[in-house]
């Protein structure tokens, strides 16, 4: 569902040329969760930017979807990406002159989505800010910013939501509560989350991790419920399944089984902020 192939990025600075990506194959199946780690200047947010299409590369293709957007007129890459992408930043990039609701509202009324007001409270309940609609961006702590950062990237239910250090601005306990809505949205409606993070420890809760050095894939390889199998005992069976029709695909690649679907997002508590 998101294909990279011979992806690099090389930038003019000065007189000089810098490669921030070089030449990159990346695949990432459809409802995967990848976290992807690595030091600051690394080139993770160029990654993110160039599988959203918020930036071309030098060489090389981007795949969403099986479309090429490398070849996409401004337009069609706009259209693509309200329906396909969701983006949520390391600082929250709400519109501070717009309530918590009417940024979640937005998206949806730039897509002509209907219901929109509905849905928009109904996003607000599922991340735990019923009754904080009416309030402003600044009159919110970071933890709720992102939580309404989160409800509008969702808004349209993109297949794909991009997260670059969503938790890089809050402590333990909030980045824990924003890692789980995330997982949430992977694990109940399957979306395909790619996560940059510093923190070990949530990044080992995805089902695939990767690590970026300088500009290229260190590691790749699979955590978690990726690698154990998502349904523990199930999944073994499963995976032993397919193994004797010989199609067990053992690359980070190879799609996680998906959790039964819920049929809501667990309503986080209130009390956490
Ligand atoms: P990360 O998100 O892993 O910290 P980035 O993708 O933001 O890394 O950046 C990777 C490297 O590329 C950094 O050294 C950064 O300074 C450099 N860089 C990113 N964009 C540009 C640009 N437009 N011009 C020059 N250098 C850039
Ligand atoms: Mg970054």
């Amino acid at each position: 569902m998101i294909q990279l192939a011979n992806v690099s990025k090389v930038v003019t600075s000065g007189s000089e040329q810098l490669t921030i990506l070089h030449s990159l194959d990346l695949s990432i199946s459809r409802g995967q969760f990848v976290s992807v780690i690595g030091p600051s200047g690394s080139g993770k947010s160029t990654l993110l930017g160039l599988i959203a299409g918020l930036d071309a590369p030098t060489s090389g293709s981007v795949s969403l979807d099986g479309h090429n957007i490398t070849k996409m007129s401004e337009d069609e890459l706009a259209e693509l990406r309200g329906r396909l992408v969701g983006f949520i930043f390391q600082s929250f990039h709400l519109i501070p002159s717009l309530t918590a609701y009417e940024n979640i509202l937005v998206p949806m009324e730039i897509m002509g989505a209907s219901k929109a007001d509905e849905r928009a409270q109904t996003l607000l309940d599922e991340v735990g800010l019923h009754d904080r609609g009416h309030h402003y961006p600044s009159q919110l702590s970071g933890g709720e910013q992102q939580r309404v950062a989160i409800a509008r990237a969702f808004a349209n239910e993109p297949e794909i939501l991009l997260a670059d250090e969503p938790t890089g601005n809050l402590d333990t306990k909030n980045g824990e509560h924003v890692f789980d809505l995330l997982l949430n949205l992977n694990r109940v409606y399957g979306t395909t989350l790619l996560l940059v993070t510093h923190d070990h420890h949530l990044a080992d809760k995805a089902d695939r991790k990767i690590s970026l050095s300088a500009g290229r894939i260190a590691e790749d390889r699979l955590v978690g419920d990726g690698a154990m199998g998502r349904w523990g005992d199930r999944a073994t069976e499963r995976q032993r399944e397919r193994e004797t029709e010989g199609e067990l695909q053992t690359s980070p690649v190879a799609p996680s089984p998906r959790r039964p679907v819920a049929p809501t997002l667990p309503v986080s508590g209130r009390e956490s902020l």
